[in-house]
């Protein structure tokens, strides 16, 4: 891994909800929390045996837009809801929590690789490529308090 020896390590109690491009980052390792960030990450691909000092990856699962010029969300803070979505009635699609309309689908070509150090007191965990989802942070909103907000924010009511 030869790119890796220009990348400088940060060292960090947690990895950045929205960890993104070459970064590399080491950190002590506890099970719960050493791995997580706010990208939709899929399931870890190699050995979950006890004891295994290694490297793992996994790729991001990338994630959803509504591009309804109408919704809600784009006309409250002006970009795409890339964060609230929910089944269909049917549950064959995905729609935007905030207007109802199937969402896009958005692809990400990020990976994260996790390095334990012997004894697994450590792990460094190397990202790598570009992510197109929206990384989930702290603050959650559901449609009701966007409503809320639209309602005191606005006279003029959503066409
Ligand atoms: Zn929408
Ligand atoms: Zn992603």
């Amino acid at each position: 891994m030869s790119m890796w020896h220009s990348v400088e390590k940060s060292f960090v109690e947690r990895l950045p909800p929205d960890i993104d491009g070459l970064v590399a980052y080491r950190l002590a390792f506890n099970p719960k929390q050493s791995s997580k960030d706010g990208r939709p990450w899929g399931t870890w691909g190699t050995s979950k045996r006890k004891g295994f000092g290694g490297k793992r990856a996994v790729h991001c699962n990338g994630g959803y837009k509504c591009e309804n010029i109408k919704c809600l969300f784009l006309m409250l803070y002006n970009n795409n809801n890339r964060l609230q979505f929910e089944a269909d009635e049917d549950r064959t699609k995905s729609v935007c929590s905030c207007c109802g309309v199937p969402a896009t689908r958005v692809d990400c070509n990020a990976k994260k690789n996790c390095e334990f150090d012997e004894g697994e007191e450590y792990v460094t965990v190397y990202h790598l490529g570009d992510h197109n989802c929206e990384a989930k942070k702290t603050v959650e909103l559901n449609k009701e308090s966007l409503k809320q907000k639209f309602d005191s924010n606005s006279k003029t009511p959503p066409k």
